[in-house]
């Protein structure tokens, strides 16, 4: 092979690290093409951050085609990948269809949020796994306080000022710690009702938070959580989210308009469509991160089932340090594969994790080492640091800025709720009317009420087996061209928060999932456990003749 084409699908933390290292290796003699729906890197992790006003959103998106040198960026989703005749079809943020042709493939495509079958969840909360997810919820927040502060109505101010937080993985834990900062912040500008205050809590069917980390950052998280007012209700879950509120799994029922959903996150759609073996959604790959039987074909990252070879029978978990290090396994194992090098298993003990717990507080054990206090709080952001593979100084600016001065509190209302639905396999894009279709959410059963979104993950770790190939299921009618949103959601929920309708609840989430309560799902129903339907390139051009920059079709939420 004389020039080797190389095409990596998804530039996150395992697409982003392959591509660099193989530039980096290769020094142009191999044709890398990234395809990502964004032109940029999004450096997850200080999502939290974003959300709650301390950085500006450009800051955690490191532009791809300024640090990947040698690298050809196609904007775009892929959508199809033909593994006989080695392409993948894709559609670019216009709507346009395109096929890259590869010699070797990588796919990187990450997760998505995770669904459970509560009822009203879908319609009601949003998740935290993409930057049009954090911009939503800094506006949502922001216009809930001055809601409230404005409201006469003593009811309506407390559950403006209720916020609900889902989940206590370090996604769900952050967005409480810093939620509960930044509404303490907004509140000094927009006082509310004598004895009013904003109320944040955080709920887990788990028996501690961080339950997946170190005992000792789980205390220092609880105890920082609750000195800062959060009410920190483990072993409680959502049993139905309502246009009023929440019931609690205990019974209590919260009024709130902010429901923020950080269950868990589940493998992109795309590796099911692949047609290879999956392992609870993520792609099967031996140590080498090779498919088997499929040489030319490599995964990594939360996409992909990748062995623990410290941890035998089991698999390395989805976090952005794996991500990360896969990345470059990925890359010295292409090139291997092409004639350079040896190849390599992955194997890779953690190094500790972070939490940004807010203001100088912080919970993290570098090393298995515990930190607490400020000096964790400097571990953590020069952890950060270390670990962006970009605008550092713009990150460290936007930190000394919150530390002298008071949090921006205005909202652009950019992004609204109908735009970042939980049920989405595009995170990464906000959706906007007219936008040509593409992949769906969690399954095709938007139309089919809360009980047909059901998260194919968690039906084969109930049942402890391979999740179930999806079924394609009708298009639900929303958000087409020059139509309306729908009026109403599945499950009997009345519609709120579309453009031009109610205000908002809910709101964002990530980690690999965990023991959040759920109904079983409906036994037959169509799009339970279906795959994510694709519509031929005509008849997505023929159903929207004006795309817009957005392409999956995705679950109706509610708009504010
Ligand atoms: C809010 C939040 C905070 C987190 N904090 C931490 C932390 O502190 N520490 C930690 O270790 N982990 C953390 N994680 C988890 C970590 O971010 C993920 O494990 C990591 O991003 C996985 O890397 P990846 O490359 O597999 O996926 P991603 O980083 O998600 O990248 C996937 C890429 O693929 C692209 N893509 C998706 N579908 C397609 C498609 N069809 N075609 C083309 N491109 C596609 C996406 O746009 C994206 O660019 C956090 C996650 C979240 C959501």
């Amino acid at each position: 092979m004389s020039r080797p084409r190389i095409v990596i699908v998804g530039a996150g933390f395992a697409g982003y690290r392959t591509a660099r290292a193989l530039s980096r290796m290769s020094r142009g003699k191999a044709d890398i093409t990234v395809l990502n729906p964004t032109d940029y890197f999004l450096y997850l992790p200080l999502l939290p951050q974003v959300a709650a006003g301390i950085l500006e959103p450009r800051r955690v998106a490191v532009s791809l085609s300024a640090t990947l040198r040698r690298v050809r960026l196609v904007l775009g989703e892929a959508h199809g990948i033909d593994m006989d005749a080695r392409t993948v079809r894709y559609t670019d943020p216009e709507g346009g269809e395109g096929t890259l042709a590869y010699d070797r493939l990588v796919l990187a495509v990450g997760s998505v949020n995770k669904l459970l079958p509560i009822p009203g969840v879908a319609e009601h909360a949003h998740g935290f796994r993409g930057l049009p997810e954090a911009l939503y919820l800094r506006d949502h927040v922001t216009r809930q306080i001055e809601l409230a502060a404005a409201t006469d109505d003593p009811e309506t101010c407390t559950a403006r000022c209720t916020f609900v937080v889902v989940g206590a993985g370090y996604t769900g834990t952050e967005v409480a710690a810093h939620g509960k900062m930044f509404t303490d912040s907004l509140v000094r500008k927009h006082p509310l009702r004598e004895g009013m205050r904003p109320r944040w809590m955080l709920l887990d069917i788990a028996p501690r938070v961080l339950p997946e980390m170190d005992e000792r950052l789980s205390d220092t998280a609880d105890r920082v959580l609750r000195q800062r007012g959060v009410e920190v209700r483990m072993g409680t879950s959502v049993k139905e989210a309502t246009h009023d509120g929440v019931l609690l799994t205990d019974g209590e029922f919260v009024h709130t308009r902010s429901l923020v959903w950080c269950v868990g996150v589940r493998p992109d759609p795309l590796v099911e469509n692949t047609g290879q073996p999956l392992e609870r959604g993520r792609l099967v790959v031996d140590p080498f991160l090779q498919v088997p039987g499929r040489p030319e074909v490599f995964a990594c990252g939360d996409a992909a089932a990748v062995p623990d070879l410290d941890n035998p029978g089991g698999f390395t978990p989805m976090t952005a340090q794996h991500a990360w290090r896969q990345g470059k396994v990925a890359a010295v194992n292409v090139a291997a594969s092409c004639g350079v090098g040896e190849r390599r298993p992955y194997r890779h003990r953690d190094l500790g994790f972070v939490v940004d717990l807010g203001g100088t507080q912080a919970a993290a054990d570098p090393l298995g080492i515990p930190l607490s206090g400020p000096v964790a709080g400097a571990v953590t952001r020069g952890y950060h640091l270390a670990a962006m593979p970009g605008n550092r100084v713009r990150v460290a600016a936007d930190w000394l800025l919150d530390a002298v001065l008071p949090r921006q509190s205005v909202q652009l209302g950019l992004v609204r709720s109908w735009s970042v639905p939980l049920d989405t396999a595009s995170p990464e894009l906000a959706r906007v009317p007219g936008r040509p279709e593409g992949r769906k959410g969690a399954d095709e059963a938007a139309d089919e009420g809360i009980t047909g979104i059901i998260d194919t993950t968690e039906k084969a770790q109930t049942a402890g087996a391979e999740p179930a190939p999806r079924r394609p299921g009708p298009e639900p009618a929303r958000n087409q061209p020059g139509g309306e949103p729908a009026k109403s959601q599945p499950g009997g929920e009345p519609a709120r928060n579309q453009p031009g309708g109610e205000p908002a609840k809910s709101q964002p989430g990530g980690e690999p999932a965990r023991n959040q309560p759920g109904r079983e799902p409906a036994k037959g129903r169509p799009g339970a456990g279906g795959a994510g339907k694709k519509k031929s390139a005509a008849g997505r051009r023929g159903a929207h003749p004006a795309p817009g920059p957005v392409k999956r079709d995705d679950t109706s939420a509610e708009g504010d």
